[in-house]
């Protein structure tokens, strides 16, 4: 039997890495998937696609209506969209904090809010956050980002402390280095792509980087009804960086 039979689930972020990664999952398994993103154009069936920007209430709002209409319910939130930033906090000014913070924390604050009234009525209601290693380990040059990551990692814990006699469940996942089109972008921008490619494979204590399906893996694991007794943690997917004490660069 599948994991994910009847249940619905929302995935923000999801038509691009480790989204789209996990709202194929979750199909794959059994469930009726929503897609919310800036630009759901890469979605296709049996996955919906919604327009969606978190940093917009009204849109957030909308959207998850549409989607819960459409779904016919609401069990799942994957609260993954997010964005980079780099620098220390000298490199960045107020409104880049913003908009990063508006993005990547209050942004998921919004698509809650949103999903509450009907992660209420569901059985198996569970929330999943994508963090970040960043959220505890001082990254170097990443100031705004570990500091908003930080921030949801802070989100999970309060949110599963209000929301556990509701029965709904809030995690978060904390990926190392995960090979997205994200980090492809990044990459890109270098000097010489794939000897930064390697050089970034040789600082993962497993000499590679994390797939966008093994963070997937994790976070079905955290949405499904297997991990029913968990709610307030956070599951590293680092390939052994935070657990074996190593410092990414
Ligand atoms: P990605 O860029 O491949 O995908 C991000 C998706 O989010 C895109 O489809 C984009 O359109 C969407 N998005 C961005 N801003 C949005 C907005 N305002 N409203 C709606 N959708 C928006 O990135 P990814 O690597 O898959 O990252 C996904 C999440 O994982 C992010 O929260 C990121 O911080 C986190 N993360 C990534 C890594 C990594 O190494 N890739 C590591 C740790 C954490």
């Amino acid at each position: 039997m599948s994991d994910f039979e009847g249940l619905k689930a929302l995935v923000t972020g999801g038509a691009s890495g480790i989204g789209r990664a996990t709202a194929e999952l979750l199909a794959a398994r059994g469930a009726q998937v929503a897609v919310l993103d800036l630009d759901p154009a890469p979605v296709d069936k049996p996955l919906l696609g919604f327009r969606a920007d978190v940093s917009d209430d009204a849109s957030v709002r909308e959207a998850v209506a549409a989607a819960v209409t459409e779904l016919g319910g609401l069990d799942i939130v994957v609260n993954n969209a997010g964005v980079g930033a780099q620098g220390t906090v000298e490199d960045n000014d107020d409104a880049e904090w913003h908009r990063v913070l508006d993005i990547n924390v209050v942004g998921m604050v919004r698509v809650a809010r949103a999903a509450l009234p009907h992660l209420r009525r569901s059985q198996h209601a569970a929330i999943v956050n994508t963090c970040s290693i960043g959220a505890t380990a001082g990254l170097p040059q990443r100031a705004l980002y570990c500091a908003s990551k930080g921030a949801v990692y802070s989100l999970t814990l309060a949110m599963a402390a209000d929301h556990v006699r509701e029965g709904i469940r809030v995690n978060c996942v904390n990926p190392g280095t995960a090979d997205t089109p994200w980090i492809g972008r990044l990459l890109d921008a270098a000097d010489d792509p794939a000897a930064e490619r390697a050089a970034l494979e040789a600082r993962q204590p497993t000499g590679r980087l994390v797939s966008a399906a093994e963070v997937a893996g994790a976070i079905a694991y955290l949405a499904s009804p297997l991990s029913g007794a968990t709610t307030g943690t956070s599951l590293a997917v680092d390939g052994g960086m935070q657990g074996l004490r190593l410092r990414p660069v």
